[in-house]
This record gives structure tokens, sequence and C-alpha cells, in this order.
């Protein structure tokens, strides 16, 4: 029994180690390849768990550089377009953020990583099993004091803690509704993937200029799951 213990022991540090090993390869090429640009985001994706997130019988895939399936037909981004997000948002710490689309929680952790694990994070979830494994897996990786979510529409934003500094979503929307657009601070950032599903579609940022004026910015194609809500895609 006592050997038992041993070789479990054994067995899970090795494993440690060789998730620590993977994690830094994968920080390291994704800043060659010009994901990672600070060392803020290149401490936060080198230092949350990714597999963590994943559930366990695609752990061996948690550091390759693309999407993974969980439930619900629903995915985990791949590493590379969480670098994206966390670059061009550069979130700080005493900055009010909210993401729409939780999934298993690793993006939000990772956010929360970037704002030293001291501000809230608002994550709105609409599917309650992934909510619920979110939960856990925020629970483990000791991010679930800093990161609330919140089982509901994000289309329709979270009024209850608005405004904020960073809106993102990690799920396409058909436009960027209102209700968010309403609850982004002047002066703050939102950034959506916009477009037709299952089309490629616009990673759009839009600054808050005035309480009535936007600027927009394309920055590229990306590939998400459709958000589905109010002023969302139809389920
Ligand atoms: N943020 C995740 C990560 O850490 O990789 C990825 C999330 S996954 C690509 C997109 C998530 O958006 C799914 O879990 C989906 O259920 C959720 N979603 C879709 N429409 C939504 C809506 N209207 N409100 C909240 N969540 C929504």
């Amino acid at each position: 029994m006592k050997d038992e213990n041993k070789m479990n022991s054994l067995n899970y540090s090795e494993n440690e180690k060789n998730f620590t090993d993977k994690r830094e390869k994968l920080v390291n090429i994704l800043s060659e390849n010009g994901f990672i640009k600070t060392k803020e985001v290149k401490r936060a994706i080198g230092t949350v768990p990714r597999e963590e997130f994943i559930p366990e019988e695609n752990r061996a895939y948690a550091y390759l550089d693309r999407p993974i399936r969980l439930i619900e037909g629903q995915t985990i981004s791949a590493p590379h377009m969480v670098a994206i997000i966390c670059e061009i948002l550069q979130f700080e710490e005493g900055m009010n953020v909210l993401e729409i689309g939780t999934g298993f929680g690793y993006n939000a952790a990772a956010v929360s990583e970037m704002m030293n694990k001291k501000t809230h994070v608002y994550t709105i979830e609409r599917i309650g099993s992934l909510a619920k494994i979110a939960k856990e897996n925020l629970k483990k990786t000791g991010y679930d004091e800093v990161i609330d979510i919140i089982l509901g529409d994000g289309t329709l934003g979270y009024e209850t803690k608005a405004p904020y500094d960073r809106i993102y979503g990690t799920a396409s929307a058909p436009y960027i509704s209102e209700p968010l657009k309403k609850q982004l601070k002047v002066g703050g950032k939102l950034l959506m993937p916009v477009g037709k599903y299952p089309e490629p579609q616009d990673l759009i940022l839009l600054t808050k200029e005035s309480e009535n004026k936007y600027k927009e910015d394309y920055l590229g194609k990306v590939d998400f799951v459709p958000m589905i809500g109010k002023y969302g895609h139809d389920e």
C-alpha cells in the first residue's frame, strides 16, 4: 500500500513537470510566432495550468496550440487566441472586466493572472453544465475568489457590475449589442468576433471615445463558436 502511494505521488510529480515543460515550450512558440509580445502576457500564459481546464481524456493535448472540444459542442480557445485577446486588451490590476463565454474558465484565469489575481473578473456562461465545471476548475487552480461566473445571456451584459474597462467575447456575435456598448466605460475597450456563423468572423475592437461615440477597428479574421442569445445568433 505504501509503495503504491509512493508510485502515485511519483507519477503525479512527473506529470506535473511534464506539463510545466510543455507550457514553457508553448510560451516560447507563441512568442516566436509573435502572438505573445509582452512580459505580462508571457507570465500569464506561462503560469495558468491549461491542463486543469481540459477534460481528463484530452489533457495530453493541453499544450498544443489548438482549440479542444469540451462538452455541449463547445471548445476551449486555442492558446494563440487567448494571447491575442490578452495582448490587445492589456489587462491591468484595478480594471473592471467582463467576459462573455466562460467555457471551462481558462481564458478568465489568464486574464485574472495578468491582473495579479487581485481584481475581479466577471464572466457570463449560458450553459449551466459548463459554468459548473468552470467553477470547479477555478477552485482547484485557486482563481475562484477573483472570478465570478454568472449563468445567463452575455449579449445582455451584466448591468450589476457595469461600467467596465474591458469587455470581450469568446464566442462570435452577429453584431455588438447596445447593452454591451452602454456598459463600457468612456475610454474602455470592447473586443468581439462579429459576423455570420459558421463563416470566419471579423475581430472588432471598439473604443468608447465619449458617451455616444465609438471608434471601430478591424483586426483580422477569426473562427469562434456562435454567441447565442437575445442579441446573438438563434439556437
Ligand atoms: N473562454 C473559453 C476559454 O477559456 O477558452 C472559451 C469559450 S467557448 C469558445 C465559447 C463559450 O461561449 C461557450 O462556452 C458557449 O456556451 C458560450 N456562449 C455562447 N453564447 C453565449 C451567451 N449569449 N452568453 C454567455 N455565454 C455564451
